[in-house]
């Protein structure tokens, strides 16, 4: 039995202020429309899932880049307020911060621009540097919104250490993931678009997406499926978690609430499918309030919602 971990999570990865303007109709070529007032609020991928393990209780650090602006402030104080331990984060002063810049039309379709910026800086020797914070983490959260092969050194890192790789592949990548990344995944976390891209079965169920992501390689494969729950496979079997029914608000972030509760939840010594079910009802939490972070729940607020 090893001693315990200084963390239960560790998240590598991305940092981006979300930049939202709503507008009446998306501007054509060389035209410009009008849209309501500008909303910032802290996001990225990695940067969700730190938040979302923070506010659960899960003792969780960030290792990921800003740049040395307003933004990168805005992304560490929102970290601090949930309770994560920024200590990893670098601050470039050479790069501005990732940005994502959001236009939301009526009909709820957004068109988003992303400007990784000081994330595409994250390099595998920034990784190699913070191999006493993976060795010192029950659980590393990695998703793909930083280079390929500092996703890979992240990887490599904790399974050199012993520490759990939970495996995010978000954006879905247009190649398929290198074998070595998959065959550490415990679990790969996939929607049903990255379920479908990374199996290669565009019409399967999702069952048949999971056996073929593990037959690829994955230790075991959690199918998220928005409404309707998730889909666990594991040394288990199959398990189907049910959804929970709320009034779906805002979906944004949904998936990075579910992760990084789910990397919480086996931090602490959770088998998959029970880790699964809690996560199920943290991203239903979060779809019921607006945005990524600032929807996600303590485990107060969950209790609360749940009944
Ligand atoms: P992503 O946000 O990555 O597309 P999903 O849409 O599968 O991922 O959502 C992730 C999780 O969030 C689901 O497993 C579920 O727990 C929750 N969720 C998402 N949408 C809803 C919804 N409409 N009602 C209830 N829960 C939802």
């Amino acid at each position: 039995m090893k001693e315990r971990h200084m963390y239960d999570v560790l998240v590598v990865g991305s940092a981006n202020a979300d930049l939202t303007v709503r507008v009446e109709r998306r501007p054509g070529a060389g035209e410009t429309v009008l849209g309501t007032d500008l909303m910032e609020s802290a996001g990225g991928k990695g940067a969700n899932q730190a938040a979302a393990a923070a506010r659960l209780g899960g003792r969780t650090a960030l290792l990921a880049r800003v740049g040395g602006d307003a933004f990168g402030e805005l992304l560490l104080s929102a970290q601090r307020d949930a309770g994560t331990d920024v200590a990893p984060v670098i601050v470039d002063e050479a790069a501005r911060t990732g940005t994502a810049m959001i236009i939301v039309s009526p009909d709820g379709d957004n068109s988003i621009v992303v400007s990784p910026g000081a994330n595409a800086a994250l390099t595998p020797a920034d990784v190699a540097a913070a191999a006493d914070v993976i060795a010192a983490s029950s659980v590393v959260s990695l998703q793909l919104e930083i280079p390929m092969e500092s996703v890979r050194a992240a990887a490599a890192a904790a399974e050199d250490a012993g520490t759990r790789v939970v495996l995010n592949p978000s954006p879905a990548p247009e190649a398929p993931l290198a074998p070595e990344l998959l065959a550490v995944a415990d679990p790969l976390v996939v929607n049903e678009h990255e379920a479908r891209q990374l199996s290669g079965l565009a019409d399967g169920k999702p069952g048949e997406w999971a056996h073929a992501l593990r037959d690829k390689g994955a230790r075991s494969v959690v199918v998220t499926l928005g409404g309707e729950g998730a889909l666990v496979l594991d040394a288990s079997g199959v398990t189907e978690v049910a959804g929970v029914r709320v009034k779906a608000v805002d979906t944004t972030g949904a998936g990075d609430a579910f992760t990084g509760a789910l990397a919480t939840r086996l931090a602490r010594g959770d088998a998959l499918p029970d880790a699964a079910r809690f996560a199920v009802r943290v991203g239903a939490a979060a779809v019921t309030k607006p945005g990524a972070q600032p929807s996600y729940p303590t485990a107060a607020e969950l209790d609360a919602l749940s009944g």
